[in-house]
């Protein structure tokens, strides 16, 4: 069974200055994680820049072994539990914790694979990126002054996940009946086909559709669904467009 170091994965979204991303490097190795993913960098080859290696120091294998992919979904690949980090609050937002929580159940619940998504420096994560993921976290800063430097998010975050996988002792979070958890792809799957029966039985108006797909993906969120449910989801949404086609036909 993996260990904590090895279920989290940190995943960088269009970030702009290789710099940080070397200091995430050295950030998530002086807490014993390794596994990095930058989504869309606005230089293409962040990883061997200059400033990147520079204040990467130490940490150059972390740099070498690190990733770059297209597109968020592709960064979430193999998780099966993703937390959007972000200074701002969100309406349809997943359900929001502060990173010492989060930390001790990323720890605790060894089933988890999680994907800790940061957003650029001068955007941050879109409400899109953010609804993607399972939970978001805020570090509860300075209210007039909130937003770290990236690199320094990745900081707290990784010293909170270290803190909580080493006085992690506890296995309560196993007990009792649980189901293998949905990974990023399947709960991706899900929507689109459920999207597609809403539309389908006119419950969704693909020219107006408001907040009802942020809104279910909230809930989802919440619902931390398994493989099997979102199977039963999937069965759902199948029958809903072959009656409504059937009916159409008849
Ligand atoms: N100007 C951006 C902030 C970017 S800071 C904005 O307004 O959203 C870069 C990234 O660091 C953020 O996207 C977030 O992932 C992380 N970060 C910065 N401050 C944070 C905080 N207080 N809590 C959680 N994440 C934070």
């Amino acid at each position: 069974m993996a260990n904590t170091f090895e279920r989290i994965r940190f995943v960088l979204v269009e970030t702009s200055h290789p710099g940080n991303v070397g200091s995430t490097a050295r950030a998530m190795k002086t807490m014993g994680f390794s596994d990095l993913v930058l989504v869309n960098p606005r230089d293409s080859d962040a990883l061997g820049h200059s400033e990147a290696i520079a204040l990467a120091s130490g940490a150059a294998d972390v740099l070498a072994a690190a990733r770059i992919v297209p597109t968020l979904d592709e960064a979430l690949a193999g998780c099966n539990f993703s937390v959007a980090l972000s200074a701002r609050p969100r309406e349809f937002s997943p359900p929001l914790f502060e990173p010492r929580q989060m930390a001790e159940h990323l720890a605790a619940d060894t089933s988890l694979r999680t994907a800790l998504v940061f957003g650029s420096e001068r955007y941050g994560l879109s409400n899109e990126q953010v609804s993607k993921c399972s939970a978001l976290v805020s570090v509860p800063a300075n209210p007039d002054y909130s937003s770290l430097n990236l690199s320094q998010a990745v900081q707290v975050l990784a010293y909170e996940c270290r803190m909580a996988a080493l006085g992690d002792i506890r296995s309560d979070s196993t007990i009792g009946f649980r189901g293998e958890r949905a990974s990023a792809e399947q709960v991706e799957g899900m929507f689109t086909h459920l999207e597609k029966a809403l539309v389908e039985i006119d419950f969704l108006d693909a020219d107006n559709p408001k907040k009802l797909m942020p809104r279910l993906r909230r809930l989802f969120a919440r619902a931390q669904l398994e493989t099997e449910e979102v199977n039963i989801l999937r069965g759902i949404a199948t029958q809903l467009i072959s009656k409504r086609q059937r009916i159409r036909r008849d």
